[in-house]
């Protein structure tokens, strides 16, 4: 646990809109105006988003990667001619210097296209080499590489391992200097490392020597490197398949005493995880954009099925339950357009902390988008069961719904699971409390500790939770909005007011304790999200129509969007539970890994015995 809470960026240079949110104060200027792309900007991301799904309709036909299992090394080579493996790298270094804004852009049309292509260009710019080393590296390692990574010189990310996932800090791979001080050697074995099998360069997270405290105590290390694929000791030693992603090159890997060059690490000694930790803050932002691009493509699907197929004597979009799908698809695209939108505004903007927004959009957007992938392949019927390639088979239209299915199920586990998203955004979100007063719930800290936190703590609770209660927000606050926005607008105030509370409360019942109350702070997790995501469809709304913007109906839409977002913040909010006492989930699961509901298993094949691992 040390180890994580060591890596977590643990100061805001800058406001976060979420981190206020959650400390009950909704500070709505930092979002608002809705922070749109410029007109320049938006021509060079629409130019770029032409010319590659130009290319990759005249020279990539996804369905057949679904059986060859290979993006042709001639489709690679002219996305490397385009410039699409730098597209963040900035053009001093030969990359395209493209806004964070832009780059999402292009990986939301190319995941529109192919998600296995989108994801061969996200792995090497999200979360591969190029985006660490743009924050982290020296300007040598900069000049080392970035040339080679713009060109194409493909990377990847590596940090799981057989035993180790949601927690890396519990990582075993190590480096260890080489007798002469030249060189680290590393040694260990990586899993699902995307891109790892034809990667050119990877970051791989390894432990290095523990640091001495001034106490005695050794403090584990865990720092980032990169490495040259070509270097001995490196190989692949299986290629992993997946139920979708048909395209992906994804392996387990296995460093042997692979030697690199000490100047090959990257940041200070011990820094890897915050490394990539803070990498994948702006990393997560390209999946809310790609499954943005993916609720479009089921929008569209939906859409056209619900106007072209006729049962029980009209279109199945005349009768309300099909019609109730298809506003899921069009109210869900619009919020998943203004998340990913504005997450993705607020990094090229700069002035903002987005370490929970980035989180949330990936938590909220993963879920909303498989909720429409769903709705959309129901609406389908059995031609959303049928794989493209049979119904093209058959002479019909082969709407790849069963793919995008199969293609998008990894989106809540890859760069940190839901679960995992919840427990970071309530850590941070618990962060201005900890701070203040987390020394009073530690039964370890010394009691000089406990009264400086007691003085500082007291100061600031005095102001700010009678705040909570006071903190008025009945019109005419808001009034300037308009009508229904200025309502919703009043209700993210009064409740991120009553979710700070609530929390608050939870955390002086639970004291450390609350950290095991997993569902409570998942539930304050939720109903935060509903409320940032609700902020960012008003701004974006709002935005739109003080400009004269606004499309056809696109007030229905995202009023729509909001009420349904208010039932999902009621719901979640309602079940908070913040009584202390042991947890009846808790209880239950242990009696079931005890063996007691062994007689639910009665009558079936014995799938466990049979599906072992021949060791
Ligand atoms: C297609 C694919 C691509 C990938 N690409 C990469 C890559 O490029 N680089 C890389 O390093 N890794 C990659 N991964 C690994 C991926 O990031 C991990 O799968 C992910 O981090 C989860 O780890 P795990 O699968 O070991 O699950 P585990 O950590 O074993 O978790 C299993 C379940 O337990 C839950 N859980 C775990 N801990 C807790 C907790 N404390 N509280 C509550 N619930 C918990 C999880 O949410 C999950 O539901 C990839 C994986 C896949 C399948």
């Amino acid at each position: 646990m040390q180890v994580a809470e060591d890596a977590r960026e643990d100061s805001w240079k800058h406001k976060s809109f979420c981190e206020e949110l959650f400390s009950g104060k909704f500070n709505f200027g930092l979002i608002y105006p809705f922070p749109e792309q410029s007109q320049d900007d938006k021509k060079i991301g629409s130019e770029h988003v032409a010319k590659v799904l130009k290319f990759l309709e005249d020279n990539l036909d996804p369905l057949t990667l679904e059986q060859t299992r290979e993006i042709p090394p001639t489709v690679i080579k002219g996305l490397a001619e385009m410039g699409m493996f730098g597209i963040k790298i900035p053009k001093e270094y030969g990359g395209l210097g493209l806004s964070q804004t832009n780059y999402n852009r292009i990986i939301h049309a190319v995941g529109s296209y192919c998600a296995s292509t989108a994801v061969l260009l996200s792995a090497h710019q999200s979360i591969g080499v190029p985006q660490p080393l743009k924050i982290f590296g020296t300007p040598e390692q900069k000049k080392r590489f970035l040339p080679r990574l713009a060109k194409g010189a493909i990377s990847a990310f590596a940090l799981t391992e057989l035993e180790v996932g949601s927690d890396p800090a519990q990582m075993k791979t190590t480096a260890t200097l080489s007798e002469d001080g030249k060189h680290w050697i590393i040694n260990g074995t990586k899993l699902w490392c995307t891109n790892g099998p034809v990667a050119e360069i990877i970051i791989v997270m390894a432990v290095t020597p523990p640091k001495k405290l001034p106490d005695g105590r050794e403090k584990k290390q865990i720092s980032a490197f990169i490495v040259e694929s070509n270097s001995p000791g490196f190989s692949v030693l299986y290629r992993c398949d997946f139920m979708g992603l048909k395209g992906i090159q994804n392996g387990l890997l296995k460093f042997d005493n692979v030697k690199i060059p000490r100047e090959n690490l990257l940041w200070d000694e011990g820094k890897g995880l915050k490394l990539a930790l803070v990498t994948l803050n702006t990393g997560r932002l390209t999946l809310p954009a790609a499954v943005a691009g993916g609720s479009r493509v089921c929008f569209e699907i939906s859409r056209t099925w619900c106007k072209e197929r006729s049962q029980w004597g009209g279109p199945i979009g005349d009768h309300e339950s099909s019609a109730a799908r298809l506003l899921v698809a069009a109210g869900g695209t619009y919020a998943l357009d203004a998340v990913a939108k504005l997450t993705s505004g607020l990094a090229d903007r700069g002035q903002t902390d987005i370490r929970i927004e980035a989180s949330v959009a990936k938590l909220f957007s993963t879920g909303l988008s498989w909720k429409i992938i769903d709705n959309t392949l129901q609406l389908r019927g059995g031609r959303g069961y049928e794989t493209a390639l049979s119904l093209k088979g058959r002479g019909e239209d082969y709407y790849p719904i069963e793919k995008l299915m199969r293609d998008s199920r990894i989106n809540s586990i890859i760069e940190g699971t839901s679960n995992i998203q919840r427990l970071f955004v309530s850590r941070e979100a618990l962060d201005r409390h900890l701070r203040l007063a987390g020394a009073l719930f530690n039964p370890k800290a010394s009691i000089g500790e406990k009264l400086t936190a007691v003085v500082k703590a007291s100061g600031y609770y005095a102001f700010w939770y009678p705040r909570l209660w006071l903190n008025f927000a009945f019109w005419p606050r808001y009034a300037w909005a308009g009508g229904w926005e200025g309502c919703y607008l009043r209700y993210v105030h009064k409740m991120s007011a009553r979710l700070a509370r609530k929390m608050f409360h939870a955390m002086v019942l639970n004291g450390p304790k609350l950290e095991k109350k997993q569902l409570t702070l998942g539930r304050i997790v939720d109903t935060g999200s509903n409320l940032f995501v609700m902020a960012a469809v008003l701004s974006r709304y709002m935005t739109r129509k003080k400009n004269g913007l606004l499309n056809p109906s696109e007030d229905i839409v995202a009023r729509r969007v909001c009420a349904s977002l208010k039932a999902a913040t009621c719901s979640s909010y309602n079940k908070i539970r913040i009584m202390p006492g042991k947890s009846p989930v808790l209880s239950l699961s242990k009696k079931i890994m005890a063996g007691e509901l062994d007689w639910l298993s009665e009558d079936i094949a014995d799938v466990i015995r049979l599906s072992r691992a021949k060791k």
